[in-house]
């Protein structure tokens, strides 16, 4: 049989990729993703349109109930419950453990929108990726999701991975978590190439040595490419008004203006965005001034020791230990008692508040907001601006104060035209995007559309 290429999920929306390529002996899964409800339109809107189509209670996120176990504060949901089995795939034998085919799937990085419902698939199914995501899946289980991708059988990527039917090969991409990567497939009974982008930008740091930019003749049959910018304002012009993103160079820049002025940073990011990090702490040291993380953004940097990015022990960098369960979980493992010689108390960063850039984390936040005024600290938020329509999150309340610092993980409109002209793909077919109607503007007759009750024939 010819194999079939079909969009199980994440055709017309924003997160949740699932891809199935189908072959006579073999068949591949790219990313096996949670939806994500951030829609568009103010969160508290999406969040209770998502409930309705899927009644479920809005009180929990229903990103989080299907993430968090039972000792987080949602319902650890099992594979047979209802409101699991809407978003799983139709594949039944993906859930026992004997596959009618030979079944792998391929996770492209280490977000919940596309790993975050590989708890419920057979354990036995091999998952390849890359190092770092192998690292964040297993560590993030035991740190942040209650265990629940324990055991999974997990691999690291080292070459070619081989099937009866297909050759996978993977390419570093930037986005913003550490170790996100590209999949070439190639159908070996008709000898043709798809390519997946999965999440990825070409305005961040390491753009320039990014693998994929180094083999621009790709020129695959297919590419599945993401668009999530597409349906977003462009919200930066250059002295010519023309759009463009904003490169973590100028987020390193901006911040270090920020943080030279004489007062205490609090800065709110992802310690998985990695690019983040390093614009942060290169902006620390810029402003002359000493970064306080949590322990967990210290494991991390720890687990990625050997790549340019600083760990515990740098220059201008201190540890402080929060109170709180989380951390605990983290200095439980003997191997990380080191970060107690590095550790910074919270008496001390209170003695000369204007040193510091202080990572937040929700207990340092809180502790340092009721002893020092709000309006003398530089709140610095960098995270997309979404989130904070939302009334209950917890930085909502300071939105006159927030310092807005921030470009996106996703690759910006004007740059996703040149890296189509670069990649020369024959066709294209749109995922992770509100916006299938700009790519039909941008790429015409390009353009496949694709959803779960369309399968294309790859010949
Ligand atoms: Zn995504
Ligand atoms: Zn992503």
């Amino acid at each position: 049989m010819n194999t079939k290429l079909k969009i199980l999920q994440g055709a017309g929306q924003i997160g949740g990729n699932i891809v199935l390529l189908e072959g006579g002996n073999s068949r591949i899964i790219l990313d096996f993703g949670i939806p994500l409800t951030e829609l568009e339109g103010a969160p508290e809107q999406r969040a209770k349109d998502f409930c309705e189509k899927n009644e479920c209670s809005l009180k929990q996120n229903p990103q989080s109930r299907l993430m968090r176990g039972a000792s987080g504060n949602a319902t650890n949901l099992k594979l047979n419950d209802e409101r699991v089995k809407k978003y799983l795939p139709d594949i039944p034998d993906l859930y026992k453990n004997k596959q009618e085919k030979e079944t792998l799937i391929f996770i492209s990085h280490a977000h919940p929108d596309h790993f975050g419902l590989l708890r419920y698939v057979d354990k036995s199914i091999p998952i390849y990726t890359t190092k770092e995501t192998k690292l964040l899946i297993e560590k993030g289980s035991k740190l942040l999701y209650d265990n629940l991708f324990d055991n999974l059988n997990l691999t690291e990527i080292k070459e070619t991975i081989k099937t009866s039917d297909f050759l996978v090969d993977a390419f570093e991409v930037n986005h913003s978590v550490a170790g996100a990567c590209a999949f070439r497939i190639t159908d070996i009974k008709s000898k043709k190439s798809i390519l997946y982008s999965g999440d990825l930008r070409t305005h961040g740091r390491s753009m320039t040595e990014n693998e994929l930019f180094r083999e621009l003749n790709i020129a695959p049959d297919y590419m599945i490419l993401e668009g999530t910018t597409l349906s977003r304002e462009e919200t930066h012009t250059d002295e010519t008004q023309t759009p463009l993103a904003k490169t973590e160079q100028d987020i390193e820049n901006e911040m270090t203006k920020i943080f030279s002025q004489d007062k205490m940073s609090l800065v709110c990011c992802s310690p998985l965005n990695t690019d983040r990090i390093m614009s942060v702490y290169n902006a620390c040291r810029r402003a002359n001034k000493t970064f306080v993380i949590d322990p967990y953004t210290a494991y991390i940097l720890e687990s990625f020791r050997g790549s340019n990015l600083p760990n515990y022990k740098s220059e201008n960098i201190k540890v402080y230990c929060v109170p709180n369960t989380q951390s605990e979980k983290i200095f439980e493992d003997v191997k990380n008692k080191k970060f107690e010689h590095n550790k910074i108390a919270f008496d001390d960063i209170m003695a000369e508040p204007e040193k510091y850039v202080v990572k937040d984390n929700f207990k340092i936040a809180e502790s340092i907001t009721k002893r020092i005024d709000i309006d003398k600290i530089n709140l610095v938020y960098s995270y997309w601006e979404g989130y904070l329509e939302d009334k209950n999150y917890r930085w909502h309340k300071y939105i006159k104060q927030l310092k807005h610092v921030h470009t996106s993980g996703h690759i910006a409109k004007s740059d996703l035209v040149k890296l189509v002209d670069d990649i020369k793909p024959d066709k294209i077919i749109p995922i992770h995007t509100l916006a299938n109607e700009k790519f039909k503007e941008y790429f015409g007759d390009k353009v496949i559309l694709l959803d779960k009750t369309s399968a294309l024939e790859i010949i």
